[in-house]
C-alpha cells in the first residue's frame, strides 16, 4: 500500500506535469472511484474547465488545489498510482478515473483493487475537509516529535507498531515504516505504546522521519505483496530491514525476521532478538 513516501514521489513526478494546466474534460469509468459528490455528472460539470494551481499531499493522499476554490484528493488505497501521458495512449480496465487537459495529455488513476477513491471538495484549506478533519500532525512535519509523541502515546495499550499506523496520531506512515520505525529504534512493534521510554519515543520521532526521508529519496518502496510502482512504472529502491521479510536474517544481528498476526490481522514484522 502506497504510504507517505510513495505518494510523496507519486505527488512530485505528477506535478511537475500538471500545474498550471487547464482541465478540459474529466471520466470517471467506475463510479465507485468517486467518492464525493457521489453524482459523476456532477463531479465532471464542476471540474470541468478549472486550472490547477498547486499539487499537495496531506498523510497517504494527494490534493490538487484548483483556481474554482475546489480541492481534488485522490487516494491511492491499496493499489493506486497515477501517471500523465498523452491521451491517445491505450489504457487498460484498472484505469477508473482520467483527467483531461488541454493540451490532450491526461492523469490517470489506476487502481485494481480499488481502495482509493476521488473526491471533490469546495474550499482551500486540506485540512477543514471532513476527510482530514481528524488526522494528526504529517509525520514530516515539525508538530510531529517527541512531546507530541509522548503524549500521544501516554497510557495506550494498543501496540506501538500498530498506533502508529493510527493516521488519526499521525498521517502517513503505514505497515512498511512503522514496521521500519520500530526496528531502527530497537523496540518490539508487540510492546504496549504506553510502554516505550522517554529515550525510546525520541529514538522512534527520530527514526520515523529518517526512514521516511530516506525512502522518497529513493522514491519509496515496492515490497512483499504491494505491487507500488512510480508515475514512470519503476519499482521503489527502499529496502525494509524487516517489513516483508519473514524468515530472513535481520541485518543487525542475521536473526530470522519474525512476522506476528496482530492488530486486526495486520501483520507486525520484527527481529525477536535485538528489537526489545
Ligand atoms: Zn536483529
Amino acid at each position: 500500500m502506497p504510504e507517505l513516501p510513495e505518494a510523496e514521489t507519486i505527488r512530485r513526478q505528477i506535478a511537475k506535469k500538471i500545474i498550471g494546466k487547464d482541465i478540459r474534460e474529466a471520466s470517471i469509468t467506475d463510479p465507485a472511484i468517486l467518492r464525493y459528490p457521489p453524482d459523476v455528472r456532477r463531479f465532471c460539470r464542476h471540474i470541468k474547465k478549472c486550472h490547477i494551481l498547486a499539487v499537495t499531499r496531506r498523510g497517504k493522499a494527494i490534493v490538487c488545489r484548483l483556481d474554482s476554490e475546489q480541492l481534488l484528493v485522490i487516494r491511492l488505497g491499496m493499489s493506486g498510482t497515477m501517471k500523465v501521458v498523452p491521451a491517445d495512449v491505450p489504457f487498460d480496465r484498472h484505469v477508473h478515473f482520467r483527467l483531461r487537459f488541454a493540451d490532450n495529455n491526461e492523469l490517470r488513476l489506476r487502481d485494481p483493487r480499488k481502495f482509493g477513491g476521488v473526491y471533490l471538495r469546495d474550499g482551500s484549506n486540506v485540512d477543514a475537509l471532513p476527510e482530514f478533519s481528524h488526522y494528526g500532525p504529517d509525520a514530516l512535519s515539525d508538530e510531529f516529535n517527541a512531546d507530541y509523541l509522548a503524549a500521544a502515546l501516554r497510557g495506550r495499550k494498543v501496540l506501538i507498531g500498530v498506533v502508529l499506523m493510527d493516521q488519526h496520531l499521525v498521517a502517513g506512515i503505514g505497515k512498511i515504516y512503522s514496521d521500519e520505525a520500530c526496528w531502527r529504534t530497537k523496540v518490539a512493534p508487540t510492546r504496549p505504546a504506553g510502554s516505550l521510554s522517554r529515550a525510546e519515543i525520541k529514538r522512534l520521532a527520530a527514526a520515523v522521519k529518517e526512514c521516511l526521508t530516506e525512502a522518497i529519496g529513493v522514491r519509496g518502496t515496492t515490497a512483499g505483496d504491494n505491487s507500488y510502482v512510480d508515475t514512470y512504472g519503476l519499482a521503489g529502491g527502499f529496502r525494509p530491514a524487516t517489513y516483508a521479510r519473514t524468515g530472513q536474517p535481520c541485518p543487525r544481528c542475521d536473526t530470522p525476521i519474525q512476522r506476528t498476526r496482530m492488530g486486526g490481522g495486520r501483520g507486525l514484522h520484527y527481529c525477536p532478538k535485538c528489537q526489545k
